[in-house]
């Protein structure tokens, strides 16, 4: 039995991993030789960092085989790849992540492309100011990164509804950031240098197959990680859209106990029992203000806000623990399949 494991990010690889080690087949479908480290593309997109790579094996279980190529089609039993092969699988996990609308001439950074086109425009215009549209999180860190790097920022957002993000906003308008809020902007509207870190997209790769997907084109599945009418077809992380509980967020901490669940629940059949439901709950948010600052922001396990916050450089250096952490837990999956655990739901 081979599972195929479609996207080499966070899921994907924590997926491959887990049942690796547990002695399975596992082909990864991957087009690059190196995993991102997508949490932190807004340091490279404004050069505070060379690169967001790690080379694939050291994350990676020896024993999967990787394949360098991009999934096109994804049939009965078989994936089409862009070099024109087709790839039979008996199982198969959907972990392509996501990017971003590109509905405009703004940069943006959520994707390695991206963020090195507009490192390439910042090098170009080094004294020119940037316009960063959107206060989520990314719009938050990168503000952060520019001023870092000494850079005019503006922020325009509408107004943001978590504490969290409020309180980003004031430290960054101590750091010298403008923000101008309460009002939506056309990025295509404005002039110079313009980050869009609004929209969310994902790859059409599972609409232009047949399978179900919701308003995003997100891989439909259910509980067991799965989709409906499809049992050897599972979905993790960012490209996938699970309707209960209804508080997942794209995020890496979202992704990571997605791809160790998809390989559980398939573990589970080989055994011949039914795969449990997936089930978790979040505990922190933390953010990179820049120079070093941060914001951890604990959370209720259904995402709210609790009441507590670490700010300033104790933040900073629990955001970076916590940005390390994330490659740990892949490499402890690699030398130990089941170690990874991840909290409890609401
Ligand atoms: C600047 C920034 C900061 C962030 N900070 C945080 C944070 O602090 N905390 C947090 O939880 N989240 C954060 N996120 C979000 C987080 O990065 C994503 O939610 C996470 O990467 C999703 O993981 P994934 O495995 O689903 O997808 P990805 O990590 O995007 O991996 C998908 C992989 O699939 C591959 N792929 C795509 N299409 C195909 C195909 N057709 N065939 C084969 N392979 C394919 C891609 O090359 C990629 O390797 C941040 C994102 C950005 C951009």
């Amino acid at each position: 039995m081979t599972t195929t494991v479609l996207g080499g990010g966070y899921a994907g690889v924590m997926a491959a991993n887990r049942l690796a080690g547990r002695g399975e087949e596992v082909v990864l479908v991957t087009p690059n030789a190196w995993f991102v480290e997508r949490i932190r593309l807004h340091r490279v997109a404004t050069g505070l960092r060379e690169n967001a790579r790690l080379d694939l094996e050291t994350v990676l279980n020896p024993a999967v085989e990787v394949v360098r190529d991009t999934a096109t089609k994804i049939g009965d039993g078989k994936v089409q790849l862009a070099s024109g092969e087709n790839l039979p699988y008996d199982t198969l996990v959907y972990a392509v992540g996501s990017g971003a609308s590109d509905h405009n001439g703004a940069y943006r950074i959520v994707s390695e492309e991206e963020s090195g086109r507009f490192r390439a425009a910042l090098a170009e215009a080094p004294d020119a100011p940037v316009t960063v549209v959107g206060a989520g999180l990314t719009g938050v860190e990168l503000a952060g990164a520019l001023r870092e790097a000494g850079r005019a920022v503006k922020l325009v957002s509408t107004a943001p509804e978590r504490r969290a993000i409020q309180a980003h906003l004031r430290f960054l308008a101590k750091q010298g950031v403008e923000i101008e809020l309460g009002r939506r902007v056309d990025p295509a509207a404005l002039d110079g240098l313009v980050v869009d870190t609004t929209g969310f997209t994902v790859p059409s790769l599972a609409a232009d197959s047949g399978l179900p997907v919701d308003g995003f084109g997100r891989l439909l599945v259910d509980e067991q990680l799965t989709v409906p009418g499809h049992p050897n077809v599972l979905g993790a992380g960012d490209a996938v859209h699970l309707a209960s509980p209804s508080y997942l967020r794209a995020a890496c901490a979202t992704a990571l106990p997605m791809g160790a669940h998809a390989a559980d629940v398939l573990t589970a059949r080989r055994e011949g029992r039914a795969g449990e439901a997936f089930r978790m709950g979040y505990v922190l948010q933390c953010t990179d203000l820049g120079s070093g600052r941060g914001r951890v922001q604990f959370l209720h396990p259904d995402d709210t806000e609790r009441a507590l916050a670490i700010d300033g450089r104790a933040g900073g250096l629990v955001k970076e623990t916590i940005c390390r952490m994330t490659v740990r837990w892949l490499t402890q999956e690699r030398d130990r399949a089941g170690r990874y655990s991840w909290p409890a739901g609401a």
